[in-house]
């Protein structure tokens, strides 16, 4: 008989065990779910004063980027152009205009990226120029605290975009490279936007503000964002709470003063629409 209670007390606490232990178990689960959704994570390799300060060393390859996001922005070891990701193809808006498929081994030392889930889209008509676009895009913004995908299809009457010549070492600032950028126009496009709204106090890791790169629909032109005037399109926003910032491994990295304030420098490198070579 007291065998049997024993018995009896032992398979309850063992329930209770088990109980809790399941709970503390879905209690974690769910934690881990609310904590990193992999679709509304930020990724992005190295910091953009490391760029800006001449560190255009490969990183990591598009490959490996792509399990990362299927949207973005960036550029290519030894400064080899812009990077555009849309709808998972990495693609490379080279020096001379052209636009190919950045093959999976081809590494990045800059980039940022995200899987790409539309929050909110507006259709927007007759846009004049990158400032009224900008304000726009101010307006669907909720929380400019926050980092926000963005994403615009359209038709544009008008596009300038540069890009970056590939570099050899020792590697010049950015600034200095983007003195002789080469500028592409275009016009009356089909095309895409992609990029980011990053929030003010990502100054020295990302571009504060909107950063942007735009490709053509049919993938022949490209480069990063320097005007525009949109004829009529859908813009899509992605508010992403998370942010994942994989730093190089590299001696370069470890060795770079990253305490200069490089603020007026990037403005200079991100709107500069001036450019040492003007192709049509
Ligand atoms: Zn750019």
């Amino acid at each position: 008989m007291r065998k049997c209670l024993y018995r009896m007390i032992a398979a309850v606490l063992l329930a209770a065990l088990l109980a809790l232990a399941g709970c503390a178990q879905a209690g974690k689960d769910k934690k881990l779910k609310e904590a990193s959704p992999p679709e509304d994570t930020v990724f992005q390799v190295s910091t953009i004063n490391a760029l800006l300060q001449g560190l255009y060393d490969g990183e990591m390859t598009c490959g490996e980027l792509k399990k990362h996001g299927d949207l973005g922005i960036g550029t290519f070891d030894g400064l080899d152009g812009e990077m555009i990701m849309v709808d998972g193809s990495v693609l490379q808006v080279k020096a001379d205009g052209k636009v190919l498929p950045a093959p999976d081994g081809e590494k990045t030392p800059f980039a940022a990226v995200t899987f790409f889930r539309s929050d909110q889209a507006q259709q927007v008509k007759e846009v004049a120029d990158y400032s009224q676009l900008q304000r726009l895009l101010d307006g669907l913004i909720a929380n400019r605290n926050m980092f926000y995908a963005i994403r615009i299809d359209g038709t544009f009457s008008y596009v300038k975009t540069r890009s970056v010549p590939e570099q050899a070492k020792p590697y010049p600032p950015l600034v200095e490279v983007t003195k002789n950028q080469p500028v592409f126009e275009m016009r009356n496009v089909r095309g895409t936007v992609a990029g980011f709204y990053c929030p003010p106090y990502v100054e020295g890791f990302n571009v504060p503000g909107y950063h942007l790169h735009f490709v053509t629909e049919d993938h022949q032109q490209g480069g990063h964002l320097l005007e525009c005037s949109l004829q009529e399109g859908e813009i899509q926003m992605d508010e992403t709470r998370e942010f994942y910032l994989m730093l190089p491994a590299g001696s370069d990295f470890a060795m770079a003063d990253l305490t200069t304030d490089r603020a007026e420098e990037l403005n200079e490198v991100e709107n500069s629409i001036s450019g040492g070579k003007r192709i049509e």
